[in-house]
């Protein structure tokens, strides 16, 4: 069962308005003097986890081949065991980082295999500084001067919000993208499902927990997700 089309109309129309304004915005960022170090082939922050609605993840679910759902679905299952283990918020995010790894969608030239599906998030990150400072690790193996002059050089660069390297009016324009993804799960399935990308991705592809969630039955989808081993209450959320 895929999503009903007006879903994933609405998401692809939100993505396209998103590239236009994040493309102008680039463009003037770049013409009074600011630098963008992402790019193709930049892969640092394909290792961080990911938030999104199921509406995106339903776009996603409906262009993947089978061999690249399951590759999805292995990466889900390493998700839900590290939510499940991991002793803390920060731990989750460092362990996801270096042992869940990298999204399986990540192509071996290092450029996203489905950048035109690829989620907000990835859609709307955007760095300041180069590559390294995007990596895990990178600010534990600083001293303190070097903690410092980050700071100092975050400070005085155009567009970050003063305290990550992050260019952060890319990532405020993408709230036009979150409320209409929000309106037409409103409107197509009396509720909203969110959390994480490769747990979503994998539900949106399987049949009980898309019917339920068609009928707007939370509780049918919560045990659907159970069922399938997906179920934890930090990777699928439903409002
Ligand atoms: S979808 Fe593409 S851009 Fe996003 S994390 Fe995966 S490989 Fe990277």
């Amino acid at each position: 069962m895929t999503a009903p089309t007006a879903v994933l109309s609405t998401v692809k129309a939100a993505y396209a308005r998103y590239e236009q304004r994040a493309g102008q915005f680039l463009r003037e960022y770049t013409a009074s003097g600011g630098q963008v170090y992402c790019g193709a082939g930049c892969f640092g922050c394909c290792n961080m986890p990911i938030r999104l609605s199921l509406a995106e993840a339903a776009l996603i679910a409906s262009v993947l081949t089978p061999e690249e759902a399951h590759k999805v679905d292995k990466h889900a299952r390493k998700v839900v065991h590290n939510a499940r283990t991991a002793p803390s918020e920060d731990e989750y995010v460092h362990r996801h980082r270096l042992k869940v790894g990298y999204c399986p969608l990540l192509g071996a030239d290092g450029a996203c295999t489905r950048y035109d599906v690829r989620p907000t998030r990835c859609r709307d990150t955007f760095s300041a500084f180069p590559a390294v400072y995007c990596q895990e690790g990178t600010w534990e193996s600083m001293t303190k001067a070097e903690r410092r002059d980050y700071q100092r050089e975050v400070r005085r660069t155009p567009g970050t919000d003063g305290e990550t390297h992050f260019i952060a009016p890319l990532e405020e324009l993408s709230e036009p993208v979150w409320n209409a993804c929000s309106r037409a799960m409103r409107q197509a399935w009396g509720l909203e499902a969110w959390g994480d990308f490769w747990v979503l991705t994998t539900l949106a592809a399987r049949s009980g927990f898309m019917a339920a969630v068609e009928r707007g039955d939370k509780g049918a989808a919560l045990r659907e997700a159970r069922q399938a081993g997906l179920e934890h209450p930090a990777l699928l959320e439903f409002a």
